[in-house]
């Protein structure tokens, strides 16, 4: 570590490296990358015995600590980024702090309630990962993912949020009146309202050598701004409206061809942006065609995908987007007490059908508010709610209104609030 900041060794095109500096981008500290190039710049940098020693990426902490090849877990145990809760009680709970939860946390903060942020990974969520947003309000000029969460985590902890990163919430409970959490580490606490912002996960593609090449050439998602970084030939895998989207936003700049499961794309996609694709001559649309391999050295370099006959065709691309949509990360909560759509989003408000809601904790006969879901005082914020918009704003929007509708409920039951 050099004058407080941590050094990464590592290869060009190491997946290991790329999630330890993402991992620390995202949660604000600082690093150095070194590329090492040739066994002699391993040996000298990195004492180690080469450029392809199983060790790298190496990090090199205060104190000339050295971790070899850490897991993010390793890592944070290292940095001491793992504490525990301050308090056993809260008024609110919020778990996740991606916008949605950031957004809840400086709202339930600046409100006065006693509020914790709960994060398995880190703070920005998916749009953490995202380099550019240029759909958020007031950036003109866009803003990166991590900047956007590096304000808001700011501001929600100097308006008295507590936020703790690298804590993963593994189950709930409603007992008289009060949400238990509790988490990967043993600990537990209580909260009076419970905001669940947890997000999504998105879905793989089940090949071989898929978890090898993420972010080495294969990547879960597109957001515009990657369009800036990708030359030569794309892939977008699917066929709804956000490979549609991604589709558009690559073809400014280079040739896109799209692998769609699905016999067309009318069935999946909005009607202006089937019309917008088909009149771009920079995207190709290859249907009923599914993606079947994935190949290359250090990086993805080739792809082969199989058509409706049986063919199979191999192309040269180093830069496959897989849109093909996700579940909501809910492994926390026990099926069946918690009310979820058919595809596993959290039912909230005026979409709980109420004859199912349960009678042992629903006694006071009031209707679910808007965002509340099937079990008293636990909301839903952000992409894990049914019917939300999967956008950051739509999700900071989200978190606010959960807070919200957390303060009527907390009125309703006449909590006594433990503030800040
Ligand atoms: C590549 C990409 C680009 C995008 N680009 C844009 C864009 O340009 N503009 C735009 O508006 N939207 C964009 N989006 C969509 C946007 O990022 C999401 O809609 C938004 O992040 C959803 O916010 P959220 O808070 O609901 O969930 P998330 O951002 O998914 O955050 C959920 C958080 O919960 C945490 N978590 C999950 N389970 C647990 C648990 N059990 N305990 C504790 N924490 C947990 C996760 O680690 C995560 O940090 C993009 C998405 C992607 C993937």
């Amino acid at each position: 570590m050099l004058n407080g900041r941590i050094v990464i060794y590592g290869r060009a095109n190491s997946a290991a490296g790329y999630k330890i500096r993402d991992f620390l981008t995202r949660n604000c500290c600082e690093y150095d990358w070194v590329e090492l190039n040739t066994d002699e710049e391993a040996r000298k940098l990195a004492g180690i015995s080469g450029a392809t020693d199983p060790r790298l990426p190496v990090c090199v902490l205060s104190q000339n600590r050295r971790l070899y090849c850490p897991s993010l877990r390793d890592l944070a145990m290292a940095l001491e980024w793992f504490k525990g809760p301050k308090y056993e009680c809260y008024d609110l709970a919020i778990f996740g702090a991606g916008p949605a939860g950031l957004s809840a946390a400086l709202y339930g903060a600046s409100e006065g309630l006693r509020t914790i942020v709960v994060e398995k990974i880190a703070v920005g969520g998916q749009a953490g990962s995202t380099s550019k947003i240029e759909n958020y309000m007031g950036f003109p000029d866009g803003i990166s993912g991590w900047e956007l969460a590096s304000r808001a985590r700011q501001q929600a902890i100097k308006l008295g949020a507590e936020i703790i990163v690298g804590l993963e919430g593994v189950a709930g409970e409603h007992q008289d009146g009060w949400q238990f959490s509790w988490f990967a580490s043993g600990e537990q606490i209580a909260s009076k309202a419970t905001i669940c912002a947890t997000g999504i996960e998105y879905s793989r593609l089940g090949l071989e050598r898929e978890d090898y090449f993420l972010n080495r050439g294969l990547y879960y998602g597109a957001g515009s701004s990657e369009a800036e970084l990708c030359k030569g030939h794309v892939v977008i895998v699917g066929g709804g409206n956000s490979a549609g989207q991604a589709a558009l936003n690559f073809a400014r700049q280079t040739r896109v061809t799209m692998l769609v499961r699905g016999e067309c794309l009318k069935d999946t996609l909005s009607t202006y942006l089937l019309e917008r694709i088909e009149d771009n001559s920079s995207i190709t649309v290859l249907t009923r065609t599914t993606l079947t391999k994935l190949e290359g050295d250090d990086a993805l370099e080739r792809i082969s995908y199989r058509d409706e006959a049986g063919n199979t065709t191999s192309i040269e691309t180093h830069s496959v987007f897989v849109c093909i949509g996700g579940k909501p990360r809910l492994d926390w909560a026990k099926p069946g007490v918690l009310h979820c759509d058919p595809a596993g989003y959290i039912l909230t408000g005026p979409d709980l059908d109420r004859s199912g809601l349960s009678a042992e904790m629903w006694t006071d006969g009031r209707a679910p508010l808007f965002m509340e879901s099937s079990i008293p005082g636990l909301f839903a914020a952000g992409d894990v709610r049914h019917n939300s918009t999967k956008r950051c704003a739509a999700a900071a929007g989200d978190g606010a209104t959960a807070v919200s509708m957390a303060h009527q409920f907390l009125m309703s039951v006449k909590h006594q609030l433990l503030g800040r």
